[in-house]
């Protein structure tokens, strides 16, 4: 078996209005099957979702907070007004996004964006995942699929790595429940979470600084579907996740 992993290169600083697509297939030959994964950030600025910390007035939970954290209360006070809820305040803010996904800082982010400015996540970066993915099939004449990512911490272990945030066409979670191994075992409980091991591949070649490469090719997957998908099937049920319960009955903000 082989799969490919390819940078798409020539992209220029992206701006506010700019069209992704056009961009990616001006620069690169798309294939049947394709899987394109966009680094958030730059979805992000095409769809304008920057700002200053100009005019940001912090509350008094920002203002305790980032007393507390030693941080910006203004930097604390975006991530709140972006956040469903708070799970750890300090010394990181843990949020849980508008949607469903839990992430540092609600994931606002200042690196690789010009001027001071933060670019905040796609409101809803599924939908963002398939006006992408129909313009690039418009363009290209191919089958595509789509992982909007951004790059997450994980709990228990140091690093970050790759996540996706939204799709377009690929199944996030590929199920083995009721397959046998290698033994004629039945799995019971085993989901590979593929979408985000796609996107953690093409982290790689992205990486975090002055690269460059916010778009990478995933070529010799078999994972599309036509169906329609969304990166919720990844999250937990809120009331199955005893991690996030456990979060909860330790809250100190
Ligand atoms: P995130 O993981 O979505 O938060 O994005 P990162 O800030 O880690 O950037 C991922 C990759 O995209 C890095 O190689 C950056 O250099 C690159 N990148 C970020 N913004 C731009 C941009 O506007 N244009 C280009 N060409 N590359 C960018
Ligand atoms: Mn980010
Ligand atoms: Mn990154």
């Amino acid at each position: 078996m082989k799969m490919e992993v390819l940078t798409v290169d020539g992209l220029p600083l992206v701006q506010p209005g700019d069209n992704i697509a056009q961009m990616i297939c001006e620069n690169i030959a798309l294939e049947d099957g394709d899987i394109v994964v966009i680094a958030s950030t730059i979805v992000a600025k095409a769809e304008g979702r920057l700002f200053t910390l100009e005019g940001i007035v912090p509350g008094e939970l920002a203002l305790r907070l980032g007393e507390k954290g030693d941080r910006d209360p203004r930097i604390v006070q975006a991530v709140l007004d972006r956040s469903h809820e708070c799970l750890i305040g300090y010394p990181m803010m843990l949020m849980q996004s508008k949607g469903a996904h839990v992430c540092i800082n609600a994931g606002i982010d200042d690196s690789n964006v010009e001027g001071g400015k933060f670019v905040e996540l796609p409101e809803d970066s599924d939908a963002s995942a398939c006006a992408i993915g129909e313009e690039l099939e418009r363009l290209s004449g191919k089958s595509l699929s789509v992982i909007i990512t951004d790059t997450n911490g994980r709990a228990f272990r140091i690093g970050q790595t790759g996540v996706a945030i939204g799709v377009y066409h690929i199944k996030p979670i590929k199920d083995w429940k009721g397959t046998r191994d290698l033994f004629g075992l039945e799995l019971k409980i085993s989901e590979e979470a593929v979408a985000d091991e796609v996107a953690a591949a093409a982290n790689i070649l992205m990486g975090e600084g002055n690269g460059g490469n916010p778009v990478v090719i995933v070529r010799g997957l078999n994972l599309r579907t036509d169906r329609e998908v969304s990166i919720t099937d990844l999250y937990r049920p809120d009331n199955e996740d005893i991690v996030k319960q456990a979060l909860r009955s330790f809250k100190q903000v």
